[in-house]
């Protein structure tokens, strides 16, 4: 191998804050790293991936949304994580034109999906628009 960039990086283990589940869509990168810091959030495992939790609330296929839930397994074993943050966004690639409504629903639907599978978790929901970040709220939000 030949080294190209330096940086120092901790080598030491971490309990993660939160593990967040977001969409890979930088638009709202920034504003969803400044809100988590808001949110005392610093030290999280992020599993970014298309759609965010629609893996976990209406899966394509089963070994989506059981790889989403062995992901999330494993920031808990590895790190500690006893926190989850669910994070969709408005016009998200994923659903193709739906609404922020059904986006929104999909959420609330990922975390009963993910607190039946492991009730010790917490789980946080969250939509995220161009104006910033929003607290998902319905029958299922804690
Ligand atoms: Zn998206």
């Amino acid at each position: 191998m030949d080294k190209l960039f330096h940086f120092d990086s901790p080598p030491d283990h971490y309990t993660a804050d939160a593990c967040v589940i977001s969409c890979y869509d930088a638009r709202f990168d920034l504003a969803t790293r400044k809100f988590l810091k808001r949110r005392g959030i610093v030290t999280y495992d992020q599993i970014k991936i298309a759609g965010s939790c629609k893996s976990l609330a209406a899966p394509e296929c089963d070994a989506d949304r059981d790889f989403v839930l062995r992901m999330v397994r494993t920031s808990m074993r590895l790190h500690g994580t006893g926190l989850v943050l669910l994070v969709g966004h408005n016009e998200c690639g994923a659903y193709s034109g739906a609404g922020a409504d059904i986006i929104t629903a999909d959420v609330l639907k990922a975390a009963e999906a993910l607190r039946a599978a492991e009730p010790s978790l917490s789980v946080e929901c969250y939509f995220a628009d161009f104006d910033g970040l929003y607290r998902i709220t319905g029958p299922t939000a804690p």
